[in-house]
């Protein structure tokens, strides 16, 4: 997968100009947003009005969602990476992708033992796994099965990454797969196959500014008709050279 100087200029390029939009747009939406509220609470008694002004609200309301979505790609909170231990990590996620996926999708978990730590942000880790694992539920209607595998991986040099250890997190579903012509563009912002209202083509850009950021790497293989995996590589944390505290102090305290 081809991912170029020319890919991130672009989407370094739309951040900036979403950014900067949404930002605006977030402001006048909370004017409309608190006008019709004010509306509403006045036509107390007139069913067929309010209903229309609930729909009003609503409507803004999803925009206000996607305008959040555009800000947190545009990225104007810097990451705070902190040392994670994706041992005790994983449960909780699991816990969280088991609400937030349904009971059609079996998940299974597989942690390699004695995993070295890796130096992230967590809040944006997590929600870079869920990103993924929503696409995966997305891509198995019929239900399906979605597993995470994370695991130790000598590394060459590949993608960015220095030789020396690293640590992979697989996530791979059972779903439709992609056939070549989506796969080569599913990074790419805006880019969606799903219908008006349902995707915002976000997501995995979203997932890909953050892997690169964090001096990691991202591919993709698919298998139409079988399945999809995403692999995201993080560097590992030298064992034995810096333990959690002395690398972070708040690493320990305040990380969510
Ligand atoms: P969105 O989910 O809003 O469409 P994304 O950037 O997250 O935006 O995904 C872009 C596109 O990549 C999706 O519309 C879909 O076509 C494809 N895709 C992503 N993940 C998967 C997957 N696990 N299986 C099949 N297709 C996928």
């Amino acid at each position: 997968l081809e991912l170029s100087l020319q890919h991130a200029s672009k989407l370094e390029a739309v951040g900036r100009l979403t950014g900067g939009i949404a930002h605006d747009f977030n402001n006048m939406l909370s004017i409309v947003i608190g006008n019709l509220d004010l509306v509403k609470g006045s036509l107390q008694g007139n069913e067929k009005a309010l209903r229309r002004v609930e729909s009003a609200i609503d409507g803004a309301h999803r925009c206000a969602e996607l305008t959040s979505r555009l800000l947190a790609f545009s990225r104007r909170s810097p990451l705070q990476p902190k040392v994670l231990d994706l041992s005790s990590f994983i449960p909780g996620l699991i816990k969280l992708l088991e609400r937030t996926l349904g009971e059609r999708i079996q998940i299974s978990a597989n942690v390699e033992e004695g995993l070295p730590e890796v130096c992230v942000d967590h809040a944006q880790f997590e929600a870079a796994l869920i990103n993924l694992a929503v696409n995966a539920r997305d891509a198995m209607p019929d239900g399906g099965t979605l597993s995470i595998d994370i695991g130790q991986r000598d590394a060459g040099a590949q993608d960015g990454i220095e030789a020396g250890r690293s640590v992979d997190v697989a996530v791979t579903d059972s779903g439709t797969g992609m056939p070549p012509d989506v796969l080569a563009r599913v990074f790419e912002p805006f880019f969606t196959t799903k219908e008006a209202g349902k995707g915002t083509g976000l997501g995995l850009s979203m997932v890909y500014g953050f892997v690169q950021q964090s001096g990691g790497a991202i591919t993709v293989h698919s298998n139409p008709g079988h399945g999809t995996r995403f692999v995201i590589t993080l560097p590992a944390l030298a064992s034995g050279s810096v333990t959690s505290e002395e690398a972070d102090p708040s690493a320990t305290t305040g990380a969510p």
